[in-house]
């Protein structure tokens, strides 16, 4: 889809772009399930291969329900080019790897993922790619961090799972100044809340698994950007490494973008009742979340983005104990570490997704023993509130 969709809203993009109807004429986009694909004749073979005609070839290049995915999700975030991965982790892999060598240096934000953290600190530097991590918020140690050497400064905003946001814009500025790429991890806010591109980044990532899915089914991820940026050196990494995204998962993905902009509506107005709830129990010793006046960069969420989210982190009064208690109390909610689900779910950072970091790192990025997230789904929100409040009453038992 060319011209014509960019004059189309979000909304529009979201349920048509990309679709490329078959001689049968199905209303709702196939499941392309082939792993390759038919030359006309020798000829053609030959064309294909040498790069002379466009057509898919096997499916770990190309294939026409990934392709309607990534043309779907490049139209949402206003990006040139989509390339649909195995999971978020490969996306972020294939692009590390595909624009990076040995002797290159990444300034990230020490707030993200915990396995993102894993693989820049752990796993990067056993290939001669090193990582320094500053803090998020703090614009200095972004500019102070980077060296010659440097080739990308790495984010996420909100950051996971305190929701610390950063200013896209201002990074990007810094990053260019300098000659560097910037690349924000687009997980939480999805398309439909914010729009890392248009703020100045050069490379958005997701991991499909959670919003754009929507409803923990798949896992999956991608990389919008330039056609210049990606085009090269990322897909090439990816059609040689193999980590390619599935044609069954595309699909679901590409049905998940249909409705992510109503879905994350009613996720943000859900997570917004329930952090103002939270604020003001007893049993609560602070509450993470953009959406309410005391978060530090609530003036700056507001302005970046169209909505606050739907995760919501809070302290427990206590440690791990206590925390914990509260959990195993708890209902309605699904005790998983995975989150952007219709159903709410509910971590201790500390011993699931953080497990990982040393006592040290985890005081550093302020993951507190008594810190819970929530992933807030699509329950009515009173149910969820009794929830909260039986488990709650509970604790202060
Ligand atoms: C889950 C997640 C990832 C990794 O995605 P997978 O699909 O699990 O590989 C990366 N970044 C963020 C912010 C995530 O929440």
């Amino acid at each position: 889809m060319t011209d014509k969709t960019k004059q189309l809203s979000a909304d529009t993009l979201a349920v048509r772009a990309g679709q490329v109807r078959s001689h049968e004429g199905e209303h709702s986009e196939l499941i392309f399930a082939s792993s390759s694909y038919v030359f006309a004749d020798a000829a053609e073979a030959a064309a294909r291969f040498a790069g002379d005609s466009p057509g898919n070839i096997y499916s770990r290049f190309t294939n026409p329900t990934v392709r309607t995915f990534e043309q779907r999700l490049a139209a949402l975030e206003q990006g040139e080019r989509c390339i649909g991965t195995s999971s978020g982790m490969s996306a972020i892999l294939c692009t590390m790897l595909g624009l990076l060598k040995s002797g290159d240096h990444i300034v990230s934000s020490r707030s993200i993922f915990g396995t993102t953290v894993n693989l820049l600190a752990n796993i990067l530097p056993k290939y001669g790619i090193t990582t320094t991590f500053v803090d998020l918020t703090n614009y200095e140690t972004w500019e102070t961090a980077i060296t010659p050497e440097t080739k990308l400064l790495f984010l996420e905003t909100p950051s996971n799972p305190l929701t610390e946001i950063a200013d896209i814009s201002r990074l990007a500025e810094i990053a260019h100044s300098k000659d560097k790429l910037l690349i924000v991890d687009n997980c939480f806010c999805t398309p439909s809340l914010q729009l890392p591109l248009k703020l100045g980044a050069d490379i958005v990532i997701h991991s499909a698994t959670k919003y754009l899915d929507g409803q923990g089914r798949c896992v999956g991820g991608a990389i919008v950007g330039s056609d210049a940026l990606l085009g090269e050196d990322i897909y090439a990494f990816l059609r040689t490494g193999g980590a390619s995204m599935s044609p069954f998962n595309a699909w679901v993905f590409l049905k998940g973008l249909e409705t992510l902009s109503i879905r994350m509506q009613a996720h943000c107005q859900n997570a917004q009742q329930i952090a103002e709830w939270l604020n003001s129990q007893k049993f609560v010793k602070k509450v993470y979340y953009p959406g309410l006046d005391s978060h530090p960069q609530h003036q700056l969420a507001a302005e970046q983005q169209s909505g606050s989210g739907g995760i919501v982190s809070f302290e427990v009064n206590g440690g791990k104990e206590q925390a914990w208690q509260f959990i195993d109390a708890i209902k309605l909610f699904s005790i998983t570490a995975n989150l952007g689900d219709t159903k709410s779910t509910i971590t201790h950072p500390r011993t699931t997704t953080h497990h990982k970091l040393t006592d040290e790192q985890a005081s550093e990025v302020g993951i507190k023993p008594g810190l819970i997230r929530l992933s807030v789904g699509l329950e009515g929100v009173s149910d969820i509130i009794d929830d909260l409040d039986q488990a709650g009453l509970n604790m202060t038992k």
